[in-house]
This record gives structure tokens, C-alpha cells and sequence, in this order.
């Protein structure tokens, strides 16, 4: 909400219908707690309850420092497609942003 609200107008956030999040699963986020969290701020601070707060989870990539192929992670095996060598290079999974806002027309 601070982000958002150094971003928009006042005017716009009164606007607001939803927010879209993007939260990788390595961000040590659990979306479930996070829409709790959401629930008990909107208590604490009326004005965004009319909100609706989506949020989509965003698997994890990594980059080969040798191959530079991008590989997509499945079952935490951070290991190169392309040439099988380990890597921890990530690339996408770590973090929570803003995806997208909706506002009212
Ligand atoms: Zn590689």
C-alpha cells in the first residue's frame, strides 16, 4: 500500500479495484498468509476494503554462468538443462512485485 501510495494520485486509489502480486516461491511468501495479512491491515486501516488482493505464484528460473541457457526449476533441482551443471543463479522465484492494478472506469 505505501508503494502504491507514492505511486497514485489520491484520486486514482479511490479508484482502485484490485491488486495483482506476483510472489516466487522461493520468496519465503505463503500467499495464503499473505491474503490474511491483507485481511487484518484492511481491519486495521479502513479505506482499501473494497480492494480485492489476487496473487499469482511465479516458479522458479535460473541462468547457467557456463551455457547461459535459462532453465526452469522443477522439483528444486537447480541443475542446467542444457549442460547439466549445477547452478544457483536465479533469475526468477525470489521475489514479490506489483504486477498489475486494477482501477474503476
Ligand atoms: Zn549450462
Amino acid at each position: 500500500m505505501r508503494t502504491l501510495e507514492m505511486e497514485f494520485e489520491q484520486e486514482q486509489l479511490k479508484q482502485m479495484k484490485a491488486i495483482h502480486l506476483k510472489v516466487g516461491i522461493l520468496s519465503n511468501i505463503e500467499p495464503r498468509l499473505l491474503q490474511n495479512a491483507y485481511v487484518a491491515y484492511n481491519q486495521a486501516n479502513p479505506g482499501y476494503e473494497r480492494v480485492g488482493l489476487h496473487i499469482e505464484s511465479v516458479d522458479i528460473k535460473v541462468k547457467c554462468e557456463v551455457c547461459t541457457h535459462v532453465t526452469h526449476v522443477k522439483n528444486y533441482r537447480f541443475l542446467c538443462e542444457n549442460c547439466g551443471r549445477p547452478t544457483k543463479n536465479i533469475i526468477q522465484g525470489e521475489e514479490m512485485l506489483i504486477h498489475k492494478v486494477e482501477f474503476e472506469d
